[in-house]
């Protein structure tokens, strides 16, 4: 199956009314992980890679990597997407590369870690937006700044998230103002703030409505009813991959993620992705953990990769089965990017989505500031 955009794919999970995760890729043992996943339970998938998976594994190898799976797995609808592009040169660079999907982060200034102003946001967005909807590349989002309710402030990851505490204002996408962004940008899903971060430390506790507000998504919800959400820092950290990584030598203090149960509460108010990263990894490494102590004599890495692989594919199938994506695979429409790139141009996805000239006046860096709602 050719690669396929984001858009096709979550407008068939809002019309059935599923989520989809996307799931990060570094190297090769992971992407397999992922399509193994994929074919064991019917499911489409967005497969994703951040910034350091570009640097860390090469374009050129990522790009193949991608292309072995899609040759591979030819039943398998599939995304590859930019997660949280810094700048427009970014995405444009995703998009030379073949990427059907990318994220443009105006949330944060270029130096991925300054909380930009909304204009700045606005103009950014926008401009990847005409850029992208003319190669039938699809467009994420994201309004207000990711990061914990509990102490205010983001996670890193891979080099990507705020610096320094952040206001309610910031943690908390306003519902009116992610009405007034839809519109002005014409993106096609739209990455919210409501208390979760990257990472593995997310909550001190099981979270409550308070640290997690499962409410702001439902209010985002009510006012656009037809734009894609999209969860960051979803992940669920399983208390027995933790307590198989402590065994094991590992040192990961107690912390709690996004319950599955609240992610299905997003799901029935119109979250369609679901980015899942962190438990993955800690499944590689506890079981990579376990391995090398089990039998501490062996060196051959095919010896703790081959079980490693496996723990990651069992999560995936999981949150697929959990998500509701599993089954999905032969009813979503195939969309080339060529036929996107018309719809468009002709005004399928409403007149926001059309690509025009008129933003690109702006090579602003942003005011520093925070956001003034
Ligand atoms: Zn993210």
């Amino acid at each position: 199956m050719p690669f396929i955009p984001l858009r096709p794919l979550l407008d068939h999970a809002a019309a059935n009314g599923y989520g989809v995760c996307a799931l990060n890729v570094n190297n090769m043992e992971q992407i397999q992980s992922i399509m193994e996943a994929a074919r064991a339970t019917k499911s489409p998938v967005i497969v994703q890679a951040s910034r350091g998976a570009r640097k860390y594994t090469n374009d050129i190898f990522l790009r193949n990597l991608m292309q072995a799976a899609a040759e591979l797995y030819p039943e398998i609808p599939f995304v590859m997407h930019q997660d949280h592009g810094n700048a427009p040169d970014t995405c444009i660079s995703a998009i030379r590369m073949g990427f059907t999907s990318v994220m443009m982060d105006g949330s944060l200034e270029e130096d991925a870690k300054t909380p930009a102003g909304y204009e700045y946001n606005v103009a950014v967005t926008r401009e990847v937006v005409n850029i992208a909807h003319r190669f039938g590349v699809s467009v994420e989002g994201e309004l207000g700044c990711l990061g914990s309710l509990e102490h205010g402030t983001g996670e890193k990851e891979d080099g990507h998230g705020a610096e320094g505490k952040l206001t309610m204002d910031q943690l908390l996408t306003d519902p009116d103002q992610a009405v007034d962004f839809v519109k002005r940008t014409g993106i096609d899903a739209l990455a919210v703030a409501m208390g979760t971060s990257h990472g593995a430390y997310k909550f001190s506790k099981k979270p409550t409505g308070d640290v997690l507000a499962m409410g702001t998504i439902e209010a985002i919800h009510k006012k656009i009813p037809n734009c894609h959400l999209v969860m960051h820092g979803s992940s669920s950290v399983p208390k027995n991959l933790i307590d198989e990584i402590n065994k094991y030598g590992g040192k990961i203090k107690e912390t709690y993620g996004v319950p599955v149960e609240e992610i299905q509460r997003g799901i029935r108010a119109g979250v369609r992705k679901i980015n899942v990263d962190t438990d993955n990894r800690l499944a590689i490494t506890a079981s990579i953990r376990k391995s090398m102590t089990e039998k501490p004599e062996e060196f051959d890495p095919r010896y703790y990769l081959t079980p490693s692989r496996l723990a990651m594919q069992k999560i995936c199938e999981e949150r697929m089965r959990q998500f509701g994506q599993a089954g999905h695979a032969p009813s979503v429409p195939v969309v080339t990017l060529d036929q996107m790139a018309k719809d468009y141009a002709a005004g399928k996805y409403g007149e926001n989505a059309k690509p025009t000239n008129d933003a690109a006046q702006h090579k602003g860096k942003g005011t520093g500031k925070a956001m003034a709602h």
